[in-house]
């Protein structure tokens, strides 16, 4: 079989090209459920830019089960993401993919166990298919485990965006979850691929 041609960077949506939300009252982080809540990182645009000058499609993967759980329309959502595009300061995902599934959805027909909620890899192997995709030379950026776990069960490499303390290398144990890679923010993947890809050259 013919290899695929292209190569991808995954990204992550909340706490990767948007911010999350805290909640003071509750000690709580989360998705941001209204399209006033919703801040696009200022970097985001430009660092997809960069992504896709050095060769690579950039694909958005998430779960976003707020719809299921009637936390947020499903007008609300298309809302949001349409936000999300006016805010890239002109750079253009080349494709979105969403799981809006949750097993114990409150809307009947979003309430399944899916194959394509992260930490299962559906939505990769969809996103490679649609869009020739070489998983093996393609990067998953995230800002949780469950984007790590994903992103090896898709079989691409893993970019975790943190700031390493000794709690989360416990945690990252205990998970069996570990990155590939570390960077404290977005912008910072331009760099590292590019010198991955050079190493490797
Ligand atoms: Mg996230
Ligand atoms: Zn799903």
């Amino acid at each position: 079989m013919a290899k695929s041609p292209e190569k991808a960077v995954f990204l992550d949506r909340d706490g990767v090209i948007n911010d999350l939300i805290y909640d003071p009252k509750e000690g709580t982080v989360g998705t941001p459920l209204r399209t006033r809540d919703l801040r696009v990182f200022d970097y985001a645009g430009t660092t997809i830019k960069s992504l896709q000058d050095l060769g690579y499609k950039v694909i958005l993967i998430s779960n976003q089960p707020g719809v299921a759980k009637r936390q947020l329309t499903y007008r609300e959502f298309l809302k949001m993401q349409k936000k999300i595009q006016q805010e890239l300061k002109g750079a253009k995902l080349d494709a979105e993919y969403y799981c809006m599934h949750h097993p114990s959805a409150l809307i009947l027909k979003y309430k399944k166990n899916c194959d394509c909620r992260k930490p299962k890899p559906g939505l990769f192997f969809m996103a490679a298919k649609d869009l020739k995709i070489d998983l093996e030379r393609s990067y998953y950026i995230g800002d949780s485990l469950v984007d790590v776990k994903a992103g090896h069960a898709a079989g691409v490499k893993t970019i975790l965006i943190a700031h390493i303390t000794d709690f989360l290398t416990r945690i990252i144990e205990s998970e069996k979850a570990e990155p590939d890679y570390v960077i404290p923010s977005l912008k910072d993947a331009p760099k590292l691929i590019e010198s991955l890809a050079k190493a490797s050259d």
